[in-house]
Order: C-alpha cells, then sequence, then structure tokens
C-alpha cells in the first residue's frame, strides 16, 4: 500500500512533469541561474534554526528519524536552510554573490489533499549577496517568465508585501499581540496557540473568525523601518517599471522565520484551496542564523505539483502517445536484424520515438497493438524487407498505401511528416 500523502506519478503525468521542468530549467538558464543537487536528508538542528522552531514546518509537520549514531535527521520539509547551509559551507559566499536553483522532493507531514502531499516537488531559486531591491525584482521577473513559458501567465495574481527589519516585526508584534489578546476568544484553536508562539503567523490564518478579529487590527505599514520602505518603494518602482502587475497584500507573511522585507506570492484560483503555486522573498538573517557571516539573500519556491495541475487545467490532458512508429517483425528468426535496422532508423531520425515489437506472435495481432498503442505508423521487417535493407511503412491514421523503403528513405519520409506537422 502506497504510504498516505505519497504520490505515484505515472507515465503521462510524468512527461508532463518533465515537459514542466525542463520549460523553468530552459528559462532559469537563460537567466544565467546555476543548478545544485543538494541533500534530502539534513540535522534537525538546521530546520529549528533556519526556519524556526515556532513554525508549523518544525513544530508539527517535519519527518523526523534518528540515525544511527543517535543523531537527530530530518527529511528536508524545504530547500533554503540546505541551499544556504551549502553554498555556505563551500566557502561560495564569502565577498562573492551566487545564483542558484535546485530542485527535489520536499516532506512535510501535513493533511492530504489536492494540491497539498507529504511528498512534494519544488524547485527553489536562490540569489545571495545581493542586498537591494534589484535582485528582488529580477527574481519576480523570473518569475514572471517561468509562467509566460509554461502558457499560465493569465491564471497567476503576484501579491506584494513587505514584513521589513526583525526590530520593526519586533514591534509589530507586540502591537499585534496587544491587539489580539483581548480578541483571544473568537481566534481559531490554531491561532489561540501561536499569539504566543508565532503571532505573526495570525495574519496567515484561513478562519473567517479570526481574519475579522485581525479588521482595523495594527497595519504592518506602519512599523515599516526607513530602510525597509525605501528597499520596499525601490521594488515597487523596478516592477512598474517593468510592466509587472502586482497587488500589495498586507497580510502577506510567510510561514518561515527567516524572512525580511520583501515577500511575494503567486496565487491562482484555478486550484481551489492551494492556490499558492510559489512563494518566496529577502531572507537576510538566514546565513548568519546558521553560523555564517551575514549575508544578504532572496529567493522563491515552487512547488511544482501545483503548477503542473495548473497547466493541465489550462491546457487540458490528451493520453500520452508512447511511440511515434511501432516495428513488427515478421519472423522471430528476424528479431536481431530488426533490432539493429531499428537502431541506424533512430538515429537517422532522433526526434522520433520507436518501439519494437516483442514476443513474437502473427502479424495481425502485432499490427494490432501498434494500433492500440496510438502511433501514428507501423513498420514492418519481413524477410525479404531485412534481406535487401528494406522497410514496410504503413500509416495507421490515413488512407496512403502501405511502402516499400531503403531505411535512409524511411527516415527522411518520417522526418520530413513530422516536420511538417510542425
Ligand atoms: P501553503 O500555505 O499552501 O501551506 P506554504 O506557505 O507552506 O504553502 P512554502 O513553504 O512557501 O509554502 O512553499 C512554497 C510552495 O511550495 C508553496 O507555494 C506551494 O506551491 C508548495 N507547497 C508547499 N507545501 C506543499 C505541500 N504539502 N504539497 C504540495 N505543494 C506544497
Ligand atoms: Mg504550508
Amino acid at each position: 500500500m502506497r504510504v498516505r500523502g505519497m504520490r505515484d506519478v505515472l507515465p503521462g503525468e510524468a512527461r508532463r512533469w518533465r515537459d514542466v521542468e525542463s520549460a523553468m530549467v530552459d528559462v532559469l538558464d537563460r537567466f544565467a541561474y546555476q543548478e545544485v543537487r543538494l541533500p534530502m536528508l539534513e540535522t534537525v538542528e538546521l530546520f529549528s534554526r533556519g526556519v524556526g522552531e515556532a513554525t508549523d514546518i518544525v513544530e508539527k509537520e517535519m519527518y523526523c528519524l534518528t540515525d544511527r549514531d543517535g543523531q537527530a535527521m530530518a527529511l528536508r520539509p524545504e530547500g533554503t536552510a540546505g541551499c544556504a547551509r551549502a553554498l555556505d559551507e563551500n566557502g561560495m559566499l564569502y565577498n562573492q554573490t551566487q545564483r542558484v536553483f535546485y530542485r527535489g522532493p520536499m516532506f512535510r507531514y501535513e493533511r492530504p489533499q489536492k494540491g497539498r502531499y507529504r511528498q512534494f516537488h519544488q524547485i527553489g531559486v536562490e540569489a545571495f549577496g545581493l542586498s537591494g531591491p534589484d535582485i528582488d525584482a529580477e527574481l519576480i521577473q523570473l518569475g514572471c517568465e517561468l509562467w509566460r513559458a509554461l502558457g499560465i501567465a493569465g491564471e497567476v495574481r503576484l501579491e506584494l508585501n513587505s514584513i521589513g527589519s526583525p526590530a520593526a516585526r519586533a514591534a509589530f508584534r507586540e502591537a499585534l499581540i496587544g491587539w489580539l489578546e483581548p480578541r483571544k476568544a473568537s481566534l481559531d484553536p490554531d491561532s489561540r496557540r501561536r499569539l504566543a508562539t508565532n503571532p505573526l503567523r495570525i495574519l496567515d490564518s484561513k478562519s473567517e473568525e479570526t481574519r475579522r478579529a485581525l479588521d482595523n487590527g495594527p497595519a504592518f505599514k506602519d512599523y515599516l523601518d526607513d530602510a525597509s520602505s525605501e528597499h520596499y518603494a525601490g521594488l515597487k518602482a523596478l516592477l512598474a517599471e517593468l510592466d509587472i502587475d502586482y497587488v500589495e497584500n498586507p497580510r502577506l507573511v510567510r510561514g518561515l522565520d527567516y524572512y525580511t522585507r520583501s515577500v511575494f506570492e503567486w496565487t491562482t484560483d484555478r486550484l481551489g484551496a492551494q492556490g499558492a503555486i510559489c512563494a518566496g522573498g529577502r531572507y537576510d538573517g538566514l546565513v548568519e542564523l546558521l553560523g555564517g557571516r551575514a549575508t544578504p539573500a532572496a529567493g522563491f519556491a515552487i512547488g511544482v505539483e501545483r503548477v503542473v495541475l495548473l497547466h493541465d487545467a489550462v491546457h487540458g490532458v490528451s493520453p500520452e502517445v508512447p511511440a511515434d512508429v511501432y516495428c513488427c517483425v515478421l519472423q522471430p528468426g528476424l528479431h536481431g536484424a530488426a533490432l539493429a535496422a531499428v537502431q541506424r532508423l533512430r538515429r537517422m531520425a532522433p526526434a522520433l520515438r520507436f518501439r519494437v515489437h516483442a514476443g513474437g506472435g502473427k502479424l495481425k495481432n502485432q499490427l494490432k497493438r501498434a494500433d492500440r498503442s496510438g502511433a501514428r505508423w507501423a513498420l514492418l521487417f519481413g524477410e525479404a524487407e531485412i534481406r535487401e535493407g528494406l522497410a514496410a511503412l504503413k500509416d495507421l491514421r490515413g488512407s496512403a498505401e502501405q511502402e516499400r523503403l531503403r531505411l535512409a528513405d524511411v527516415a527522411a519520409r518520417l522526418n520530413g511528416r513530422r516536420a511538417a506537422k510542425e
């Protein structure tokens, strides 16, 4: 039995995943961000320091295990802390800037539902060593370009906020506690608990009652420090110049403790409650928190499952056809020669997918399989064809006559058809 919250990604969907991921990686390449590949297992301490003890992630969502040496380990619930650790530990943050991305599975023990799983995948993008709003704007521009490449730009909305310096947040936090303490009875149980541990997270609550209790309460913008205000204004000016639309959401906070200043999120209305497809912001405090030198940084993480869901909702899903050409072998003794011939064809027509029938059987049955596979063409190898270096090409979806052709002509014909189709 599959473990709760885990998903099996089967052929058709896996193909779409690959297309979606490679379109995004392509954009990242063109923005000159470099890929890093990072471990899935880290120490618990990395996350309790880097993400924060009072966050949902660390408090109740982490998959922890003790290894044979008695060390407390966790399956990574997110990628930023590990990325900062890795770059710092490898001396890549001192006196230099880095723009990197990573991808892979993350693990959180939460209630599984559509768009929310216990193993899910992120593509994370991080820029280190850059403190100005220029890099925040670049990251947002990069996000926009990702959605454009996937054809989902029209379905997402950018939300923006600034959560200021740690000192500004501390002052706001006090004001918020002061406002909510007398209204405690109307908060949902999670928010009541957070009032003591992580009150900023209450702003993010989905409970209607809690949201009402926050109305007319302290507004973060009144607590924003001057330097953060200036940074925020700089970012907004750049976005205006880039013609990037956004809505300011004063209640946008991040679940992770290490954010400072800019925070942003892309959401969609097409996925129900799990509408956030990408979230990020600036986290100037993280590297130092992990024991490195103070290093400004900003980044975002994309939820790949949700992006694929959105992509499917926008573009539809058609069943995957695994092969373009289904090759039939008329006699068992010809199989080796047919495999060799098809291999020559694969080299001559590299954009096409050839599947060779296996397991023998009558031609009629092989053609039935060819038809059911959805392939456009069948290619037949009989004794005469193999002897003369030919193959019989049959258009399974059209009315053209079957033709005996030299292999090179088969390739030319298939390449031509493919080109004409595209
Ligand atoms: P949410 O509010 O939906 O729980 P989050 O604030 O916990 O999201 P982040 O930690 O910022 O999310 O992660 C960035 C992105 O990763 C999210 O915007 C979302 O697209 C995706 N994501 C987060 N948790 C899950 C999950 N359990 N399953 C699938 N995708 C997820
Ligand atoms: Mg969450």
